[in-house]
């Protein structure tokens, strides 16, 4: 067995990680009509029972048999951490085997996202991320992408239906494509929560040929990919995927990737000062940045423990800002939220 997978459940398969399709074959087996799997959806999904006991259009038998056919609970919440502005939480997720997932919501005021993870760890190792110092534990299921966004929805409340989805969570979310995927289509599904694909976001180190297979998945999903440096011999050292796909090979997906989507892509960069801030790197990411073409998301670091990078100054971020723009098509800093909790940009890593 592939011992980075979820440990298989002796039980029945969880709800959160069946497809509409997939929930209406299991139906089938005990002689149900695949509508059913739809009311089941909807309850779920659209009204939000997280039992089968208010489902009241379902067959008394259906309602009590539902939890044997698949299980309805989601995982304990372990921690829910806020910031004094509450805009942040960051909320730890306990799972089946015992792993802790975090994930976190951020709001503004102009809408609400939902950032997930895709594994518990992350084998990439880039060299300013806690999530890379932890290592890879597991990929995680279907299931478990699916229940993190509706656990924090129902910390929300659902009082806003148009959230985003972003997968910058911990892990690589390209290195667990399938169950990203499934993931993304249960979410995606019309009687499901119906999340767009436009908005959806998912964010890559930069496996080039998983970039490739999700420009062929006929969905326009954002994709950000994690620049980080515009010469192959600093992206080497702080990313060290880049020895495998280097910046050309990088570039050239990302480009074919907007081309096939209509999309423009995101190039995440995470100023670190002194090592990728100066004047010669804004002009290489400008030019970049333009010849791709691309949206650029300047991420100052966030300071990891244990970790020697240094934020620049917010002056800095600044001057590299304006230095990009008269090359760059759009420029936009992350401001951090949720340092105060661990929960910025690549803080994941069971540090709080
Ligand atoms: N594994 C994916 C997505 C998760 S990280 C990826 O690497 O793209 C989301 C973003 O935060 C990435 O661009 C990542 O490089 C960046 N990041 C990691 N550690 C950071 C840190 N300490 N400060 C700021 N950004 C960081
Ligand atoms: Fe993994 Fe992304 Fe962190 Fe790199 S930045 S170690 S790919 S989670």
């Amino acid at each position: 067995m592939d011992t980075l997978s979820a440990p298989s459940p002796t039980g029945p398969p969880n709800f959160y990680g069946l497809s509409r399709g997939l929930l209406a074959d299991r139906l089938a087996g005990q002689g149900l009509p695949p509508y059913r799997a739809d009311q089941i959806f909807s309850w779920v999904y659209q009204k939000h029972r997280r039992s089968p006991d208010g489902m009241t259009n379902l067959p008394t038998a259906l309602r009590e048999r539902l939890e044997a056919l698949c299980e309805l609970r989601l995982p304990e919440v372990a921690t829910v951490l806020g910031t004094r502005d509450a805009l942040t939480h960051k909320f730890v997720l306990g799972l089946a085997d015992g792993a802790r997932v975090e994930s976190v919501a951020m709001r503004t005021e102009k809408r609400l996202t939902f950032c997930v993870s895709s594994q518990v760890g992350c084998a990439l190792k880039c060299t300013f991320c806690a999530t890379g110092l932890m290592g890879l534990q597991r990929n995680l299921t279907a299931a478990e992408i699916v229940a993190q966004v509706v656990a924090m929805g129902d910390f929300h409340g659902w009082q806003d239906d148009r959230f985003n989805l972003v997968f910058m969570g911990m892990g690589e979310p390209l290195a667990n494509y399938q169950p990203m995927m499934e993931a993304i289509r249960i979410l995606h599904d019309p009687l499901g929560i119906h999340l767009g694909a436009r908005r959806v976001t998912v964010s890559t180190s930069g496996i080039v040929p998983q970039i490739r297979r999700l420009a062929g998945e006929g969905l326009p999903l954002g994709l950000a990919v994690s620049l980080h440096a515009t010469t192959d011999a600093l992206r080497d050292r702080l990313v060290p995927l880049n020895r495998r796909w280097p910046l050309a090979e990088l570039l050239a997906a990302a480009r074919d990737y907007g081309r096939r989507t209509g999309r423009r892509v995101t190039l995440e960069y995470t100023l670190l000062a002194g090592v990728n801030d100066r004047d010669e790197d804004a002009v290489r990411l400008g030019a970049i940045a333009r010849d791709l073409p691309s949206k650029i998301n300047l991420i100052p670091y966030n300071p990891v423990p244990g970790l020697q990078w240094q934020r620049p100054t917010p002056e800095s971020v600044d001057a590299f800002a304006k230095r990009l723009w008269p090359m760059a098509p759009a420029v936009t800093v992350r401001h951090t939220q949720g340092g105060e909790i661990w929960a910025a940009c690549g803080q994941l890593g069971g540090l709080a």
